[in-house]
């Protein structure tokens, strides 16, 4: 009973979300204030009273319609508000009642009654924004093929306040309060007694072993350096990525919203997860882009989407992925070389594609 309250809970406020979300969508390219207006029909002009404003409701009950002139909305601020909403639950459910980063549960006699701990739930709810930042980015990408540089700056600037505040392994007991998880020089300690680094709602740490200023985790430096590396990483990853691709395909490859959306990502999870994440992207964008060609006969691919889907995926998958590689992520010489054999690679395979097909359309 209660779980089905708090799910019906989090679903609500995931529509209300995404009912904000759309008014994002439609404002962001416009350059428009987000909260000032309120919300009026595009062709008659009337404000939307509050009582046909309400989140997939209001849409179903109208069909649709203009209440005043007639006119039919598009049914993409419905699907918006439901993925929300249906994300929403989603996340919640793998995050806090599945818990798939094994975070701490200090009262499990609570949780078998579906009361959750907080901790859990502010894990989930910084998951839930980088959601809604990446579901406006890629409605935005998806309507006007641009993902709007003021909703990237400001989510990454977030993504750094929140790295600040919830320093890796938060929600775990750090170093300093608890019993030593990790110190410099010393990797035995970085682990769980089943042998697996211990994930907070910032996977993994900026770097390991620690370095001495870092104190062992658990304070606003190690956080911080979390949010900075994985911005930098995620903006610098697409870019030289796009540039060789360019120079190989001969004309523009990833575009710099791509870019941006990547810096945000990266603030909000930190860097390794953006990595693995832009990798595996290329699986749901090869999809996106079949379907794409197939129904609208348009092959300029927005990669937006994909790379969202991509990096929430990633995320919640990171127990599962992050244990394969981690030797990698911690060793500098094999992650240098590594990157070289890999840039080298996408040279060349882009340079193959714009022989076979003649300098064809790239992805954007
Ligand atoms: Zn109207």
């Amino acid at each position: 009973m209660i779980l089905m309250l708090t799910l019906l809970f989090v679903f609500t406020v995931g529509a209300c979300v995404g009912s904000f979300l759309n008014v994002a969508i439609v404002r962001m390219p416009l350059e428009k204030s987000l909260l000032w207006p309120n919300s009026s029909c595009g062709n008659c002009l009337q404000a939307i009273s509050w009582f046909d404003n309400i989140p997939l409701i209001s849409y179903l009950w109208l069909r649709g319609r203009c209440r005043t002139c007639g006119e039919s909305y598009s049914i993409g601020y419905f699907f918006v508000e439901l993925a929300t909403a249906l994300g929403f639950v989603g996340l919640f459910w793998l995050e806090v009642i599945a818990d798939v980063h094994h975070w701490p549960c200090p009262d499990p006699m609570a949780v078998s009654m579906s009361v959750f701990p907080w901790r859990s739930w502010i894990g989930f709810g910084w998951h839930a924004l980088l959601f809604s930042f990446l579901m406006v980015a890629s409605v935005c990408d998806l309507r006007t093929r641009e993902i709007p540089l003021s909703l990237t700056l400001t989510g990454t600037l977030i993504g750094l306040i929140g790295s600040t505040l919830l320093p890796w392994p938060w929600p775990h007991e750090s170093a300093t309060a608890g019993p030593p998880i990790l110190m410099a020089g010393d990797m035995a300690s970085w682990q769980t007694p089943d042998n697996k680094l211990l994930h907070g709602v910032y996977c993994w740490p900026f770097w390991g072993p620690l370095p001495a200023w870092a104190d062992g985790g658990g304070n606003w430096q190690t956080g911080l350096a979390t949010g900075v590396c994985g911005a930098l990483i995620g903006t610098f990853l697409v870019r030289a990525i796009g540039f060789l691709f360019g120079k190989g395909l001969g004309k523009e490859a990833l575009g710099l919203g791509d870019a941006d959306l990547m810096m945000m990502a990266g603030s909000f999870l930190g860097w390794q997860i953006i990595i693995v994440a832009f990798f595996l992207s290329v699986f749901p964008a090869l999809l996106f882009g079949i379907v794409l060609l197939i129904v609208k006969r348009d092959n300029s691919l927005p990669f937006g989407p994909s790379l969202s889907l991509s990096v929430l995926a990633t995320c919640l998958a990171w127990h599962a992925i992050g244990e394969h590689i981690r030797p990698a992520f911690f060793w500098l010489e094999l992650m240098v070389a590594t990157s070289l054999v890999i840039g080298g690679m996408m040279f060349v395979i882009s340079f193959a594609l714009r022989l076979i097909r003649g300098g064809g359309a790239g992805i954007q």
